[in-house]
């Protein structure tokens, strides 16, 4: 009732107003976060369509936020990278990624590949490698179990500086994947240029493969490329056995969503691999 006295413009500039101090407190709160130890890793399981078992896990960050509750990285990861906090955390989530790697050695499960998101600011960072050595140096991680995710459109915004930054990962035994393939409009003639080992099917040609016959074609061309470039192609959100068995059809390597195993914190894949049968 006190607002209707106000026009428009006094409501719009009170609603930019909150907005502002909403991005502010956002921002104060997320520079804070890692100090404070709010952030935690949960692991979502890749699994291998052809004999069901777990071959990697894929590291993604929460923000648990005081007051806020969980807030979605979709909302805070582009933030932290505009105010120059992707350095800091990205670092916090290798690190913690490695060491948790580490751990579950140490508890003698089998080692898992564990997959790493690099945001394009991070994957343009000159400290980039350095840090990336001194990870692997400290917790003694074999390489070929860190696996770094980068998206499409990361990885073409500057095509030669990808090549030699890829070179470099992959001679020092590292994992390397496309994140989010078909979505950057990246040329096959780039594309063959790049040192990988996996393309990742993005969710939004998953979603709708079993009844949209565009996307089904997308995700058979982007199959049969990994197969003819040798790499690895993994399908991510998926969610119902019809995805999967579709997936399945078209040779798919690898799946990973919901229908499987949603996000979950650490101690629950210790439980899901104790509970697996590797032999
Ligand atoms: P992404 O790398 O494409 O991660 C996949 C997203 O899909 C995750 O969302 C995951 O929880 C969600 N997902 C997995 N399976 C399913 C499914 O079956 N159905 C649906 N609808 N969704 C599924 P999340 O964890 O909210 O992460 C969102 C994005 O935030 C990630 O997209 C990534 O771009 C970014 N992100 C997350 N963690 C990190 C991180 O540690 N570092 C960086 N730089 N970015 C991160
Ligand atoms: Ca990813
Ligand atoms: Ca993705
Ligand atoms: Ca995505």
């Amino acid at each position: 009732a006190k607002k209707l006295g106000r026009n428009n413009s006094q409501l719009f500039a009170e609603e930019m107003h909150h907005e502002a101090l909403n991005q502010l407190t956002l921002e104060a709160d997320l520079r804070r976060a890692l100090i404070q130890e709010e952030f935690l890793l949960y692991y979502q399981p890749q699994v291998e369509i052809s004999t069901g078992r777990i071959v990697g896990l894929e590291a993604l960050i929460r923000w648990q936020h005081p007051k806020l509750g969980f807030v979605p990285p979709d909302q805070f990861i582009p933030l932290a990278e505009e105010i120059g906090l992707i350095a800091p955390i990205g670092q916090w989530v290798l690190q913690t990624a490695c060491i948790q790697h580490q751990s579950w050695q140490a508890e003698g499960l089998p080692p898992l590949r564990i997959a790493v998101n690099l945001s394009a600011r991070q994957f343009h960072q000159s400290q980039l490698i350095k840090i990336i050595l001194q990870t692997l140096e400290a917790t003694e991680i074999d390489p070929q179990y860190l696996e770094l995710e980068i998206t499409e459109s990361a990885a073409m915004q500057d095509v030669e500086f990808t090549i030699q930054t890829l070179q470099e990962l992959r001679e020092m035994g590292l994992h390397i994947t496309i994140d989010d393939f078909g979505t950057g409009y990246s040329s096959l003639n780039v594309l063959k240029h790049f040192p990988l080992n996996t393309l990742k099917i993005d969710r939004s040609f998953v979603q709708d493969i079993v009844e949209n016959s565009s996307d089904a074609a997308i995700a058979q061309t982007i199959v049969a490329l990994g197969q003819g470039l040798k790499l690895q192609v993994v399908a991510e959100g998926v969610e119902t056995p019809q995805q999967l068995s579709f997936l399945r059809s078209i040779h798919c390597d690898l799946a990973q969503g919901y229908y499987f195993c949603p996000p979950v914190p650490a101690i629950e894949i210790t439980q899901l691999l104790r509970q697996s049968d590797f032999s």
